[in-house]
């Protein structure tokens, strides 16, 4: 691609930009502290003495002023019960996809973020776990444009950006990439999802040590794609999750979304 001089000038300033966020999201946002909240992202960003909003307001991608690309995309929290219209649409390639803005290829949101995508723009990817609050992945990259299908193709790391866009991949590359997104993505959104579901305690002994907590799926392997819904998840300290996997503790519905535990019966033999 061909750029004139005040062209690259913009295109530095988008890299900085996008730098520095990225880096004080790296602060922010620490391993025992992964969360973010809306109104964080909104006020407590500065560029050069600037207050930067890190979301829009009022749509999923972010395209701020001083920038050529888009900086970021956001998925909103989707209560239980309700599923994600846009959420783990199957591709072939094994590859994630994020929605257009609206129907227009055109729509100045969606030129946005082709422009990341033809210049290779690392992105944010805020990910909705409760209302208001999100984990961020970054760097991701779009790597497909499907207008036919109003969506781009979305890289989670530096593996899946090897994966060419709409590959046939036999079943093991298939395996692989879709290992990725469980692991990037999928796992630890369940995983926040389900703590701020139990307030960050354990379901059995209320401790509330995050580094000592696990987010327990009731059944095994329900939903081996996409992400598990909260109600199949129970928020246990690694004690009480030894001892649910063993059968050492039982479950009884608490009549709301969340479950209760229970010690079991202890029966003499039972493994
Ligand atoms: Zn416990």
């Amino acid at each position: 691609m061909i750029h004139d001089g005040s062209s690259l000038i913009e295109n530095e300033l988008d890299l900085q930009i996008r730098r520095a966020a990225m880096a004080w999201l790296d602060q922010r946002c620490t391993d025992n502290n992964p969360l973010i909240r809306r109104d964080e992202l909104l006020n407590d960003f500065y560029f050069e003495g600037t207050r930067l909003p890190l979301v829009d307001p009022n749509r999923g991608i972010r395209k701020p002023r001083s920038m050529v690309a888009a900086l970021s995309i956001l998925t909103t929290y989707t209560p239980p019960g309700r599923r994600s219209p846009y959420e783990d649409a199957p591709a072939k390639d094994g590859l994630l996809r994020y929605k257009y803005r609206g129907e227009d290829p055109q729509q100045p949101d969606n030129i946005a973020l082709r422009r990341a995508y033809q210049w290779k723009l690392p992105l944010i990817w805020f990910y909705g776990v409760a209302t208001g609050i999100y984990l961020p992945r970054n760097p991701v990259w779009l790597v497909g444009d499907e207008p036919q299908h109003l969506q781009f193709a979305v890289a989670l790391d530096q593996a899946q950006l090897f994966i060419p866009h709409n590959a046939e991949l036999d079943t093991d590359q298939r395996r692989y990439v879709e290992r990725l997104t469980r692991k990037r993505l999928h796992q630890p959104v369940f995983r926040e999802r389900v703590l701020q579901a139990y307030e960050k305690s354990c379901a059995m002994c209320h401790l509330r040590h995050v580094q000592l907590l696990d987010a327990a799926h009731i059944l095994r392997d329900s939903h081996p794609q996409g992400i598990p819904a909260v109600s199949n998840g129970l928020a246990l300290c690694k004690i009480h999750h030894a001892a649910y996997d063993k059968n050492v503790l039982g479950l009884r519905p608490a009549g709301d979304e969340r479950t209760q535990l229970e010690l079991a019966p202890f029966t003499p033999g039972l493994a």
